[in-house]
């Protein structure tokens, strides 16, 4: 199924507003950083150089954390000069920054003039997870989420996806021989990443890539809503971690709280689920479940979770849920949340509690707004409404 609210879903790419500032060119110069190794080697081809040099350019990039042709020392002079007249390596520029009691650190970045997104790190003992934004707010809309009161502005680009991790190695202290300090990379920050695509599947190329970030696929996670059609494509593109925010067990409450649910209901948004772990022969996608107090943390409904998700690849990951000014939900009991927990293990289900980070800082799930000032306030919620209308009439 397609609709018109569908497409206004992933109207940042429909819309134009997929390539802005820091995406790919400024004064004719093309940005190195969103170029996957491919393209990376296409470019040096029509610089005249030989491919080699794409390698040895992405082992500076990358591997050493260098952002400037005329530290490259292993690079000819003439190389160096030709690259410094048609490339650059251009990163997001750092607005502001926090640091939560618990070590979270979370950016804010320069998307333009008034336009800003969030990058967030949380340490922890086995592990430095990196959560990054893939849009500058999100159209998506889902009831309880921060981004979606901030409407939807445009895409990250590529160079914009990949530029985060760049620079958060940067500002966490990276040294080339030394301990990765970013392990794990979550697409859960601003934005719908599989709305975003076209720019996001390179960006993932670029993170997996060994010459580039060389993450494992198993720690390299993308989250969605539920655009069913494009996790389809995604399993055909590249092979990353999948987590979707389930957060209800049946499609009326589903459809409240992630409008997306009324053009791809839990049944279809299942199915493809359980075909990308089949056609990557993944492990287990992991279903994100925002514990609402009164909402969706009974006991009837961990049960009816339970029996939606038993047998499948399937491992449940509660998020307790995280105030925002404004929101009008509240968060469930930790009794409410351990029960659930429980209930969907004596079901056969996997499952765990997400532990809050950062929230001193507004840096836990959903609390992201960057700053979106200049938005398309577009409401999927509504779109969703009048096009099932329209489908509803021209049926009738
Ligand atoms: N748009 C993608 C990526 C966002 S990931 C997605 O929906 O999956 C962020 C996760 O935090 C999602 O599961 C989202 O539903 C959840 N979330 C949003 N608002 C929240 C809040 N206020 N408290 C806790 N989790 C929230």
């Amino acid at each position: 199924m397609s609709t018109d609210a569908e497409q206004t879903a992933v109207s940042g790419e429909a819309a134009g507003s997929g390539e802005a500032a820091g995406s790919g060119e400024s004064a004719g110069r093309v940005n190195l950083l969103g170029l996957t190794r491919e393209q990376l080697q296409a470019f040096c081809a029509l610089l005249g150089s030989k491919p080699f040099r794409a390698r040895q350019l992405m082992n500076w990039l990358y591997k050493r954390g260098c952002d400037r042709f005329e530290d490259m020392s292993d690079l000819a002079l003439g190389f160096r000069a030709l690259l410094a007249a048609r490339a650059e390596i251009r990163l997001p520029e750092i607005v502001s920054q926090q640091q939560a009691s618990d070590g979270t650190r979370k950016w804010l970045l320069r998307a333009d003039q008034s336009q800003a997104f969030e990058m967030v790190y949380i340490p922890e003992s086995d592990r430095g997870t990196l959560c990054i934004s893939s849009q500058v707010g999100c159209a998506l809309d889902c009831t309880f989420c921060a981004t979606a009161q901030q409407g939807f502005n445009r895409n990250l680009s590529t160079a914009e996806i990949v530029g985060q991790v760049w620079l958060a190695n940067r500002e966490l202290g990276f040294e080339p021989a030394g301990d990765r300090i970013i392990t794990n990379v979550v697409l859960m920050g601003m934005g719908e990443p599989l709305a975003n695509f076209r720019n996001v599947v390179p960006a993932l190329r670029i993170l997996l890539d060994d010459l580039g970030f060389d993450l494992s696929r198993r720690r390299v996670t993308l989250s969605t809503s539920g655009l069913v059609p494009q996790i389809y494509r995604l399993a055909q593109e590249i092979n990353v971690a999948l987590a979707v925010s389930l957060h209800a067990p049946d499609d009326d409450l589903r459809s409240q709280l992630v409008p997306i649910n009324r053009l791809h209901p839990i049944a279809e948004l299942l199915e493809a689920c359980w075909h990308y772990i089949d056609e990557q022969n993944g492990r287990s996608v992991t279903f994100e479940y925002v514990m609402l107090d009164q909402v969706n943390d009974s006991a009837a409904q961990a049960r009816a979770l339970a029996r939606l998700l038993a047998g499948h690849p399937a491992k449940v990951n509660l998020i307790p849920f995280n105030p925002y000014p404004g929101s009008r939900f509240r968060r469930s009991s930790d009794a409410a949340i351990f029960q659930f927990r429980d209930l969907l293990l004596r079901g056969g289900v996997m499952a765990t509690v997400r532990r809050t980070r950062g929230d001193d800082i507004d840096a836990a799930c959903g609390q992201l707004v960057g700053r979106v000032t200049d938005r398309t306030v577009v409401r999927l919620g509504s779109r969703a409404e009048a096009a099932r209308s329209r489908v509803a009439r021209a049926n009738a």
